[in-house]
């Protein structure tokens, strides 16, 4: 067992074969100490399921990186690139194939209002910089205020706006950023509409040097904080009165996963520029995403767009990406999204009645978390790891550990786990993932006691 989330986990003491011994030697581990990285040999992943080298099968509830939204048999995205591959395998981005236009206009289609002009990169990080960089030249501002419980990306920028501690070893990064307080009502002192109002003032006290705001609707990696409904429309006006442009980033609550198209919607919002990635392709294939409105991209009809990568729009990430969204429609994936996410809410609740070291449960649609305490009145978290870097606590990874005996992959982060399975996830299916959880939380309903 070993990627419960994107860090590595001390937790694992397995035996490695041949494959991932090699892999060990000779392959970076991401976000972790190379001598505790300890990769497991995926060798088939079918439906909501993907299976070791050993034979063992487990559910992917938390779709791999909260990226893998229709699953592991997605036949229309399959042979939508085996066909792309084959016809135009790469053209430079300044040809274009039929594909990169039609995902192009899809996006402009299911992205809220006004979106309607796409820049095409290969992760969301790339989607991330790329905003940066647009909000910069559209303004001729520099500065953007971002929230300190965020994740944005790796690259400098990405993760100069990037709050949390991963942030730390890449610091100071670009010039210009500043970090927010955030709606996490459950864990901070300030309540989320308060937060808003410190903005405001954080606003009026930089003057008018602020390019843009810079949030993810409903917070992801660092605990699925989802802000009250008047949180985000207030945000815009408050970012608008001074000047400053709304970015959303979508990169893990876009697709389907909150039960909306996108998390903004699911607020009535429209940003200014939205980044996407992960489920825009159900991570077939690497491509982000940055859309903006019309004003925007007027701006670049005569300023030069000084932006571009060899693979931006790359023939078969963006054919993937089509069939993917098309995918969506064509199986209403999004409403079922929303549907089957009120069953997966209410078995968690059930889960928090139960066990005690359930502080609080969050989240809409297939996007939810389950942040444990060790002390339910008092708040206090569980975080005895002594690592500025992966704050989290072995308590939590062992409640991920224990539902990965059971047959459950399940993601966490600093005290929250991640639950964002498939939007093809069955009912049976979730309670076969909420029974294993239902297991490793006894760990931790233990760990209060001692
Ligand atoms: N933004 C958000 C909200 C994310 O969750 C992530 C990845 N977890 C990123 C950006 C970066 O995306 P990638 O890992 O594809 O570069």
């Amino acid at each position: 067992m070993s990627k419960q989330d994107s860090f590595e986990t001390d937790s694992d003491t397995g035996d490695l074969n041949e494959i991932e011994q090699l892999d060990k030697e000779h392959v970076f581990g991401t976000w972790s100490y190379q001598k505790e990285v300890q990769p497991t040999q995926v060798v088939d992943a079918d439906g909501v399921r993907f299976t070791d080298a050993d034979g063992n099968d487990f559910i992917d509830f938390s779709s791999q990186l909260m990226c893998s939204n229709l699953g592991h048999s997605a036949e229309k995205v399959e042979e939508a690139i085996a066909e792309q591959a084959s016809k135009v395998g790469y053209v430079a981005p300044s040809y274009t194939t039929e594909v990169r236009a039609k995902l192009g206009q899809k996006l402009a289609e299911v992205t809220p209002g006004d979106l309607s002009k796409t820049f095409f990169s290969t992760s969301g990080t790339e989607a991330v910089e790329a905003a940066i960089k647009i909000a910069r030249f559209y303004t001729g501002k520099q500065k953007i205020i971002s929230r300190y419980r965020s994740y944005h990306g790796a690259t400098y920028g990405s993760i100069s706006v990037t709050g949390d501690p991963r942030r730390l070893e890449s610091e100071p990064g670009i010039p210009g950023t500043i970090k927010a307080p955030d709606p996490y009502a459950y864990g901070s002192t300030l309540d989320p509409m308060e937060s808003l109002e410190y903005i405001d003032e954080m606003l009026e006290l930089e003057g008018n040097t602020v390019a843009a705001v810079l949030v993810e609707p409903i917070v992801g990696s660092n605990g699925i904080l989802v802000p009250p409904d008047e949180y985000l429309p207030r945000l815009k006006e408050i970012a608008h009165d001074h000047g400053a442009l709304l970015i959303c980033d979508e990169v893990m609550a876009g697709f389907g996963r909150t039960g909306e198209w996108f998390g903004c919607d699911v607020f009535d919002v429209e940003p200014d520029i939205m980044t996407m990635a992960k489920g825009l392709t159900g991570a077939y294939q690497p491509l982000g995403a940055t859309i903006v409105n019309s004003e925007i991209a007027e701006h670049f009809d005569e300023n030069m767009f000084c932006h571009g990568h060899t693979y931006a729009g790359h023939p078969v990430a963006v054919a993937a990406g089509l069939a993917t969204i098309e995918t969506y429609q064509e199986e209403n994936l999004i409403e079922r999204a929303n549907e089957i996410g009120k069953y997966l809410g209410a078995q968690i609740d059930k889960l928090a009645e139960k066990h005690p070291s359930v502080g609080e449960t969050r989240g809409v649609g297939l996007f939810r978390g389950i942040e444990l305490t060790k002390h339910s009145e008092k708040r206090v978290p569980f975080g005895e790891r002594e690592d500025k870097i992966n704050p989290g606590s072995t308590v939590v990874d062992e409640v991920s550990a224990t539902a990965y005996e059971s047959g459950t992959y399940v993601a966490n982060m600093i005290n929250t786990l991640i639950i964002a399975p498939p939007l093809t996830i069955t009912k049976d299916e979730i309670d076969e993932a909420i029974n294993a959880i239902d297991v490793g939380l006894d760990v931790s309903d233990n760990a209060m006691k001692q």
